[in-house]
């Protein structure tokens, strides 16, 4: 099958000593504010180096971005309810956690703090909806996940735009800027954070945000907490990691998360998702300890336990939107983003589902129970690995997806290290929108939209992960068909 292509916003390639020269400011631009990353290879607290960003706005279909953008607010109710419907959470996950130690942990932990008795009903969800374009059909949305725990480059994708608007101008032009859409993706997040904070409203509370030992997408997390700093001087933000809130908090006779004296308000987990982010039992148990905390979790368990795969494929198994959302228009629209998803359980879907992927395994995506990108099986890993575990408990873990073909851009991809100019290269695009969601199971205090980030990858990559190194950031170029 050829793959669909979407003209760049200006006509590439570039002349060599215009390209070299533009590329050399955008660098200059993004270092000085902090368009960057840590250097995994010779990591030093001193400096950042550029993140790897496309050096032109990518074209995305204006309507397809509208619709995602509409799309927000009502994904951010479905999850909500969903992340509040016990018996829905449970027997959706009751297989995958029989062989996922990962998940059943986080699900013993959601158990045990709500048959104690939930110290805090409030959850924030600071979420993102990712997409690719789906063609030959149209070229509509397809959505790939749902993040609902460390949805990240918000910071880094609101300001991104402002370098390729400088580099349009550079370029002579001016009038394309107009097709990029405004991305308030950092005031945004963290205005849903001081929401949260001001419900909590206790005086002298704090805000904690749950960080890896090292952090290496460090700009994208302080910006989050220059941005609370200056907007709210009084809240003071600490940064902790999972092993030192075991060592250093608290749990006073309220049930107030005690951290150098101080109640905490708001937890943000920007660290928590994945196994090797839990050493030992030590942070399990600091886990369990702020979830069994008055502070406001962002996530809480159950949304993070919401944003499983398993759960975003149960969704699309017939009549689920529908006894979340019932059958309204809304419904027919959440449908229209979702592809072919499929459990791998077993039962007589499940074993048709294995035959199907068996027999053309380039369609479909094999999918763990995993965040954090690198963990799906593609082409001919998917047929090794089903025909493995085709006999084993093991497979009830994984779902299979229907892969989605994007169409393709030529474009210049900027890294740090690598030879400049870049080769113009044929990229794919994928786009997420972020979502701030406030609530209790019985109320909604509030859910909006807020902002997007565009990530791109080499056409022929599997994933595109930035902190991973393999994708680059991006911001869409908004195309009237
Ligand atoms: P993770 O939680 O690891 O980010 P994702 O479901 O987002 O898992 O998958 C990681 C990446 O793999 C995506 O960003 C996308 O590039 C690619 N991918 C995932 N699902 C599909 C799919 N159905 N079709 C094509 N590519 C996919
Ligand atoms: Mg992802």
């Amino acid at each position: 099958m050829t793959q669909a292509r979407l003209a760049s916003c200006i006509p590439l390639p570039l002349e060599h000593k215009l390209l070299v020269s533009v590329i050399e400011k955008a660098k200059d631009w993004a270092l000085m504010h902090g368009v960057g990353m840590r250097d995994r290879k010779n990591f030093t607290k001193d400096s950042i180096q550029i993140a790897p960003f496309v050096l032109l706005p990518s074209p995305f279909p204006r309507t397809e971005f509208t619709k995602a953008v509409e799309l927000q607010p009502v994904l951010n109710e479905l999850m909500h309810k969903v992340a509040h419907d016990d018996e829905f959470l449970t027997c959706t996950l009751e297989n995958a956690l029989q062989v996922d130690e990962f998940t059943a942990n986080l699900f013993d932990i959601w158990v045990k703090v709500r048959d104690e008795g939930m110290a805090q009903n409030l959850s924030l969800g600071l979420f993102r909806s990712d997409y690719l374009m789906q063609n030959p059909d149209g070229n509509s949305i397809k959505q790939v996940e749902f993040n609902t725990v460390a949805s990240s480059f918000g910071a880094l994708a609101a300001y991104l735009p402002d370098m390729t608007r400088y580099i349009l101008r550079q370029l002579g032009q001016p009038e394309l800027i107009k097709n990029m859409p405004a991305n308030l993706a950092l005031s945004g997040l963290c205005s849903g954070i001081t929401e949260a904070y001001d419900l909590f409203g206790v005086p002298r509370a704090v805000i904690l945000f749950v960080v890896e030992e090292v952090s290496y997408n460090i700009c994208d997390q302080r910006f989050h907490e220059f941005e609370i700093s200056e907007k709210r001087p009084e809240i003071m933000i600490y940064r902790r990691t999972l092993t030192e809130i075991y060592d250093e908090t608290t749990l006073n006779d309220k049930k107030q998360l005690i951290l150098d004296g101080h109640p905490v308000a708001v937890v943000y987990y920007r660290s928590g998702y994945e196994p090797a982010q839990y050493p030992s039992a030590k942070e399990w148990d600091a886990r369990l300890r702020v979830e069994r905390s008055t502070a406001i979790k962002c996530p809480s368990i159950h949304y993070q336990l919401a944003g499983t795969k398993k759960v975003q494929q149960a969704l699309a198994a017939p009549g689920v939107l529908e006894k979340f959302m019932g059958a309204g228009a809304a419904t027919g629209r959440v449908r229209d983003i979702f592809t072919g998803l499929y459990s791998l359980d077993f039962d007589e879907n499940g074993e048709r589902a294995v035959d199907m992927a068996l027999a053309d395994a380039e369609r479909f995506v094999l999918k763990p129970q995993r965040e954090g990108g690198g963990n799906n099986l593609y082409g001919s890993d998917v047929r090794e690995a089903l025909l493995r575990m085709r006999h084993s408990r093991e497979r009830a873990a994984y779902i299979l997806m229907e892969r989605i073909l994007p169409p393709l851009v030529a474009g210049y991809v900027v890294r740090p290290g690598a030879a400049v100019p870049p080769p113009l290269t044929d990229l794919v695009s994928e786009l997420g929108i972020f979502g701030v969601i406030i609530g209790t199971k019985d109320k909604i205090y509030c859910n909006r939209q807020a902002g997007h980030m565009l990530r791109t990858k080499l056409a022929d990559a599997n994933e595109g992960g930035v902190a991973a190194g393999l994708g680059a950031l991006d911001s869409p170029y908004l195309l009237d068909l």
